[in-house]
């Protein structure tokens, strides 16, 4: 079984790293109204850097908060929404940005709230998805207990099987339980995640039934119809309130693809074009490129992965992956070239993960750029 590697930092637990603590916000089915992001850049000017990241796993981060602080800026975000009191209950729960309102994916996530904390106690780094609509969008979005579509109707795959239990005539709330159940007593908390757990223990047969509903075609920034897009899913307090104040935006959902969905926008779109860190369609290489943190942000990197991100803008024609070790935080899914720092120098692997079988290793970043130029031009 492979290691652990770390935990996921929370608002009521969060993570040192290279520029001081990492608060994490869980956004309530991803949606944060328009006084809630204002809450958020005001705090994120207040407690830390004033840097907020975008993350994977459709979460918000405030970097560089200061240890005497954190109290203070928790109880400010359960104040206005943005926390549980109960630290139980703080587990990330990724709702599909694509759903109808009201709909499915919005009544499982609802029911959810709430009932988090009657979990047992599970290891940080687990997550669940609600993704329960006619097309799977975050197949390649990390999480270890998966509410999809089947053409049974609703099922709970558990991350790293290939089918999952059909729940049509099931609580889904109950389902969550008695699998996160299973979980624990078969040694998940050793493990970590459910399919590394899975590498090691069978799942029972009724749990592997049905197949998930295929997955949708990836969302493109589009600000004429408010989806956009942030560089590398990091910007300033300040631009994030400027984009709320020109969109005119009633709030937004923050998706795990570094965009934006702004709700209720009755501003000038087009403008927030001039502002910076704003990916505003396709054409911008930036839209397909996933950066981690990096150094000196991360303690665990080995590249300064965001420099490193502009020098090779517009090198590669597809996705490319930016990740400074091996853990592969920026995107959980495969990427056409993934670029991961190493003790030994950056290793490449094409059409894969962080942690597959690299096809060039320990090269120097002119290699490197020489390999993709190359491989680009065959
Ligand atoms: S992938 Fe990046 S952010 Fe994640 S642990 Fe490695 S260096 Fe740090």
């Amino acid at each position: 079984m492979s290691r652990v590697r770390g935990w996921c930092p929370s608002a009521h637990r969060p993570m040192m790293s290279g520029d001081g603590l990492l608060v994490r916000v869980h956004p309530r089915l991803g949606y944060v109204s328009a006084d809630q992001m204002r809450t958020l850049c005001d705090l994120a000017e207040r407690y830390g850097s004033g840097m907020i990241d975008l993350t994977s796993r459709g979460n918000v981060q405030l970097r560089a908060v200061r240890a005497a602080d954190h109290s203070a800026l928790l109880v400010a975000l359960i104040e206005h929404g943005l926390a549980t009191a109960d630290p139980r209950d703080d587990i990330p729960v990724a709702v599909t940005p694509l759903r109808q309102a009201g709909g499915l994916s919005e009544r499982i996530g609802g029911a959810l709230y709430g009932n988090l904390a009657e979990l047992p106690e599970m290891p940080a780094k687990l997550g669940v998805v609600v993704d329960a609509e006619a097309g799977r969008a975050l197949a390649d979005v990390s999480g270890d207990f998966r509410f999809e579509q089947s053409a049974r109707g609703l099922m709970l795959r558990a991350d790293g099987a290939a089918l999952g239990w059909p729940i049509e005539d099931y609580d889904p709330r109950q389902a969550l339980q008695d699998m996160a159940e299973w979980f624990v007593a078969h040694g998940g908390r050793a493990a970590g995640r459910m399919r590394r757990l899975l590498e090691q223990v069978d799942l029972p047969d009724d749990w592997q039934v049905a197949p998930p509903v295929d997955a949708v075609a990836p969302v493109s920034p589009s600000l004429s119809d408010g989806r956009l897009g942030i560089a590398f899913g990091r910007t300033r307090a300040a631009v994030l309130r400027q984009i709320m104040d020109v969109a005119g935006a009633e709030g937004a959902l923050v998706t795990p693809w570094r965009m934006l969905f702004l709700q209720g926008a009755t501003g000038a779109l087009g403008d927030l074009a001039a502002q910076p860190d704003v990916v505003s369609d396709v054409s911008d290489p930036r839209a397909v490129m996933d950066v981690c943190p990096g150094a000196p942000f991360c303690g665990s990197s080995h590249l300064d992965t965001r420099a490193m991100a502009s020098r090779l803008t517009g090198v590669v024609d597809g996705r490319l992956h930016l990740s400074g070790c091996g853990k592969g935080c920026a995107r959980a899914g495969p990427a056409q070239f993934v670029v991961v720092g190493t003790d030994a120098g950056i290793d490449l692997v094409r059409d894969g993960r962080a942690d597959d079988a690299p096809f060039a290793q320990a090269l120097d970043e002119t290699q490197l750029a020489a390999r993709l130029r190359t491989a680009m031009a065959k």
